[in-house]
């Protein structure tokens, strides 16, 4: 292992860029988030799809669930599919389908879609859940809003695609729900390497902006074993630490980016199913995530309308006005945007085991 990475990585944390206090901050709210999951939840193992599904019924599939609940986004998705732009320096369908483990499923920042598909019904998770961010454009940008709130929208369509499955009874439910048990597993550890990650930086500070192989060996040595945090990062500690030295970056910033996904879908999940109109703040985050940034009063006054729990309804501009990256508009610094109060933490706490809870019956039903 390559300290010096780690060290250089942990430095770039704290002083890069101008938003030092902003992440810090929203490191410990994460932080606090990451806890909810790895408290409530059960050791998970991976679970291999078996049943082959043609990728043109799960094409088949995903235009159906998107005609159910928003016909405008069914249409956008044919349209996409079809559609041929330039990218780079050639034209290129937007929408390209791989079949190897290499390519990752991801809308890069061009807005071209890869998708990796292993004809299994995991295949039309993946799709919805990557048109869900690609849904958004053609006005891709980037802004603080899709930051922390990206995968948000993309989680909870997962939600709502599994009952859509489940309906159609088509497929087996154990196989349909193994696509849930995995998101849960790698929020699970997505949750771990955010705790780890905090380790990490108490010790680099404690030791004068410095941290070596034995201060991480010393504190791993005194965690508790038994308890759920010490299990999950005694596990994998070794891969996190993998995974900064090789993109010479923490994970954090794509972690995140889960961490609030999954506890906000759960969230929201709750909420369409107690009254289907709530949907609408679902298409609110697919329609405006993206385009919108924190730092414009009548972009956050929307998300707080919409009642999400960790967005701070009291908060308030500092006047200080700055040219945003786009240079269209003048935006306003708000010292805390998001925030999480201890009803926040109750009520996500209370959405998240419903879920898991359904998960951990269906998988002690499978065993
Ligand atoms: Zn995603």
């Amino acid at each position: 292992m390559n300290y010096n990475v780690l060290n250089k990585a942990i430095y770039d944390f704290f002083y890069s860029g101008n938003r030092i206090n902003t992440r810090i901050k929203y490191f410990d709210l994460v932080s606090r988030l990451a806890y909810i999951i790895i408290e409530n939840t059960d050791e998970l193992t991976e679970k291999k799809f078996i049943k082959k599904v043609d990728i043109n019924r799960s094409i088949e599939l995903a235009t159906e669930f998107f005609n159910e609940i928003n016909p405008k986004y069914a249409e956008r998705f044919l349209n996409i599919l079809r559609e041929k732009k330039k990218y780079g320096k050639r034209e290129r369908y937007s929408v390209n389908f791989y079949k190897s483990d290499i390519q990752e499923s991801l809308v890069d920042i061009n807005g071209l879609v890869n998708i990796n598909i292993n004809e299994t019904i995991e295949d039309v998770f993946t799709i919805v859940h990557e048109m869900t961010h690609k849904l958004k454009m053609p006005y891709n940008q980037l802004s603080s809003i899709s930051d922390y709130f990206e995968e948000t929208a993309s989680i909870t369509i997962e939600f709502l695609l599994r009952d859509f499955l489940i309906e159609k009874n088509e497929f087996d439910y154990e196989e349909i729900m193994k696509y849930e048990n995995n998101r849960f597993l790698d929020t699970l550890e997505g949750a771990g390497s955010i705790i780890f990650e905090n380790i990490l930086l108490n010790l680099y500070c404690e030791n004068g902006n410095y941290i070596n192989k034995k201060m991480i060996v010393n504190y791993l040595k005194q965690m508790d074993k038994d308890s759920k945090i010490g299990r999950l990062i005694l596990k994998n500690q070794k891969y996190y630490l993998r995974n900064i030295i090789e993109a010479n970056k923490l994970q954090f910033y794509m972690v995140r980016l889960y961490i609030i996904g999954t506890l906000l879908a759960c969230d929201l999940y709750d909420k369409i199913k107690t009254d289907k109109k709530n949907i609408k703040s679902l298409f609110a985050l697919i329609d405006k995530l993206g385009i919108s940034s924190f730092e414009f009063e009548s972009d956050l006054e929307m998300l707080q309308k919409l009642d999400i729990p960790i967005i701070n309804p009291n908060a308030k501009p500092r006047f200080k006005l700055y040219r945003s990256y786009n240079k269209k508009r003048v935006g306003k610094l708000y010292d805390k945007f998001l925030d999480i109060t201890e009803d926040d933490i109750e009520r996500l706490t209370i959405n998240y085991q419903k879920e898991l809870n359904n998960l951990m019956n269906t998988n002690l039903k499978t065993k």
